[in-house]
């Protein structure tokens, strides 16, 4: 399968890719990608509607004891480091960038918890950049199409971002994710229904 069949495939599958995780500025939406981690989207919406009542600044995080945090985002899994990391985050933003989310991926990636999945799906959807972040979801759906044989994720990302057009990776970005969350899933893939079906390596039909 070329990239253009797998495009106009994805176009037609998922018709209105985008972030699931609900957000009004970047850095709420860094929160929350620090705390999708291992945890679902609808979960992280769950306790960001509560927790940003009440924080949703670095300058609220960065004062915040961190035995409050945790208990605040508790049910995300993980909260012990999920709530260090946010916390830590919120005062490299303050201490380094002036408060405000980095708006380039070298920066973004020096901050505490944030990795290169992060930081892409920072760049893509709070500041419109093209980015490929590769998540489980994408990396599984990438290597049943054939497009890697690999389960490293910055390996995957190295070569959908050789394999697709640039102008493109951020919407493919999504795709996929949506793409693997409801289709393509990693028990029982839907592949009767898959319009990649007849040429998916991977397919069960
Ligand atoms: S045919 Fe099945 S395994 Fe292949 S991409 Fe479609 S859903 Fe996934």
């Amino acid at each position: 399968m070329d990239a253009k069949f797998i495009m106009s495939g994805l176009d037609a599958m998922v018709e209105n890719p985008r972030c699931e995780l609900e957000h009004k500025t970047p850095f709420e939406l860094l929160v929350a990608v620090i705390l999708s981690a291992q945890c679902t989207d609808k979960r992280v919406n769950a306790v960001t509607r509560e927790l940003f009542k009440t924080h949703n600044t670095p300058s609220d995080f960065a004062s915040m004891p961190l035995g409050e945090l945790e208990q605040k985002i508790h049910s995300c899994g993980f909260y012990h480091n999920k709530a260090k990391a946010i916390i830590s985050a919120s005062r490299d933003i303050l201490e380094r960038f002036g408060g405000a989310v980095p708006n380039n991926f070298d920066d973004l990636l020096t901050l505490a918890g944030v990795g290169r999945k992060t930081a892409n799906v920072v760049i893509a959807v709070a500041f419109g950049g093209d980015a490929f972040a590769v998540d489980t979801h994408v990396l599984r759906v990438s290597n049943r199409l054939g497009i890697v044989k690999t389960r490293d994720p910055n390996k995957c990302e190295e070569k959908l971002c050789a394999f697709f057009p640039k102008n493109k990776w951020s919407k493919l970005h999504y795709q996929m994710v949506l793409f693997g969350r409801y289709t393509c899933k990693a028990i029982k893939p839907e592949c009767a229904r898959c319009l990649f079906n007849r040429e998916c390596p991977d397919s069960r039909v």
